[in-house]
């Protein structure tokens, strides 16, 4: 006789919130925010830091955007993510459940249970913030989420080299259909040879594909990283990587982090 075993899905998260949106296409939209924990990538640009591991304890808002967290252990099952989501989404308030990080990617096996199910109960479309480097995960969940806003990572501002992986994944959103734009964090130091071949990678999936150049905010404590502070681009480094841009790509915006300015989360 063959047992049949039955393991419950847990995720390892950040925390769940109700904010308004900062950066990319859905800028200003109010959002069910589920910040997972883990991340494979360590850009020099990171604000998110406190995600790369799993902590032991996660953070969960009561109210919509009242701040008013309890603490919960680490790692959470599906039905109790679930009733905090269902919690948070009071009537006419939510646009989108975001799903974000860390990278939301390493929650995989998670995912592919949770988001059926999630979307059943809340109605409310699904968009996925990535570093946009595992198209190997990506694929098994893209039927599951609705839009898909993804990093470039340059390496002259990042330290991470990852264009083969950012080529088939946005490849993969194109052809499946999904909501894509890519966002490229740009700093004082940012090579415009990466932009330009950032560019062309686009183009060469679709040039309506909307990019996001998005000035790097400088951090907190920059020491933390052992790296060079990062420096956010002048206005006129902005101006001629747009232009730059421009030539290959139809849409091309240069936006800010607004949620910082807004003291969002
Ligand atoms: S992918 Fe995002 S969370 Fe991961 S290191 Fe880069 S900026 Fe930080």
């Amino acid at each position: 006789m063959t047992l049949k075993t039955t393991v419950t899905p847990t995720a390892r998260l950040i925390e769940v919130f109700s904010a308004i949106q900062g950066e990319g296409l859905n800028v200003g939209t109010r959002q069910i925010f589920i910040r997972f924990a883990l991340c494979d990538l360590r850009c020099h640009f990171c604000d998110s830091a406190h995600t790369w591991n799993a902590p032991a304890t996660c953070r969960i808002e009561q109210t919509p955007g009242l701040r008013d967290f309890k603490i919960y252990s680490n790692p959470v099952s599906l039905p109790m993510l679930l009733e905090w989501v269902e919690r948070q989404n009071l009537p006419c308030l939510h646009d989108t459940i975001t799903l974000t990080g860390g990278e939301p990617l390493l929650h995989t096996p998670f995912l592919v249970e949770f988001l059926p199910q999630v979307r059943s109960v809340t109605n409310l479309p699904v968009y996925l913030e990535t570093g946009g480097h595992r198209p190997d995960l990506l694929n098994s969940i893209l039927p599951l989420i609705d839009s898909v806003g993804m990093d470039f990572k340059m390496p002259s501002t990042s330290g991470e080299n990852r264009w083969r992986e950012h080529a088939e994944f946005l490849q993969l959103c194109w052809t499946s259909q999904v909501e894509v734009f890519v966002k490229i964090i740009v700093s004082q130091t940012t090579n415009p040879t990466e932009l330009e071949r950032s560019a062309q990678l686009v183009a060469s999936v679709n040039p309506s594909i909307p990019v996001f150049l998005q000035s790097v905010t400088p951090l907190d404590d920059p020491s933390a990283f052992k790296q060079l502070p990062v420096v956010a681009p002048s206005p006129s480094q902005v101006l001629n990587w747009q232009a730059l841009m421009k030539r290959f790509l139809k849409c091309v915006r240069v936006v800010p982090q607004t949620h910082k300015m807004l003291n969002q989360l």
